[in-house]
């Protein structure tokens, strides 16, 4: 039993990690990123609620993420531990955290802020499994086209120039101070990447051998 936290700016590769560690632990993957895009194509009433947000690259409200998270955490597949992806994102999300479960762990991306830009930009995504490909260094093998499905590759809203610019701002003001709260906590594991093309294996077993010292797998 495990529960991880993944912490870091967007473009930190949070997403592209969690999805890979989680089959290794045999537990899920919880992105609150993603179940928003889920709730949206599905035109859902927490969907349109948060769509507005999302698009400009600002944070949803906190009572609609904590409330969807709460029910997320309700299903039977977490009763093993779980890996958060994009929650918390701030004081408040991490304080009703604690109320609703015990987190063993959160692993802090450390990424300078170069490579996040340039990593966001060449972003893609798949529409049908939401794989995530990059451009520069993480190409699918046939341009457009994901690996694993076949869907179709697109590039997210989110992703285009403005949107990345403040989505980099709300990070910093919102997000980042939560590296010290846990800190405070004694929970923080440190995973540092200097080049853009580390490949992510290699980051996920540094996670895994973090994980291992720690005791807790
Ligand atoms: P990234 O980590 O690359 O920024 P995500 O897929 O995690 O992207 O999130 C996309 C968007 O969904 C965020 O920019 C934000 O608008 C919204 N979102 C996701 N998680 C949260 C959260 N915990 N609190 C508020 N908004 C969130
Ligand atoms: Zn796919």
């Amino acid at each position: 039993m495990v529960k991880i936290v993944m912490l870091g700016p967007p473009g930190a590769g949070k997403g592209t990690y969690a999805t890979r560690l989680a089959p290794k632990l045999g537990i899920p993957t919880i992105s609150t990123g993603e179940l928003f895009r889920e709730n949206i194509k599905n035109n859902t009433e927490i969907g349109k609620k948060a769509k507005e947000y999302i698009e400009k690259g600002e944070l949803v409200p906190d009572e609609i993420v904590i409330e969807m998270l709460k029910q997320r955490l309700q299903k039977d597949d977490t009763k093993n531990g779980f890996i958060l992806d994009g929650f918390p994102r701030t004081l408040e999300q991490a304080k009703a955290l604690e109320e609703i479960s015990d987190i063993d762990v959160v692993i802090y991306l450390d990424v300078p802020e170069e490579i996040i830009i340039k990593r966001l930009s060449a972003r893609r995504q798949c529409k049908k499994c939401g794989a995530i490909y990059n451009l520069l260094y993480l190409k699918p093998k046939v341009d457009g086209i994901c690996d694993k499905c076949g869907g179709e590759l697109y590039q997210r809203d989110d992703d285009k120039p403005e949107a990345i610019k403040e989505r980099l701002r709300v990070y910093e003001e919102k997000t980042a101070p939560l590296k010290e709260y846990y800190i405070n906590k004694g929970k923080l594991i440190t995973i540092k990447t200097t080049k853009i093309d580390t490949p992510p294996e290699e980051q996920v077993e540094k996670i895994m051998e973090a994980l291992k010292q720690k005791g807790l797998i």
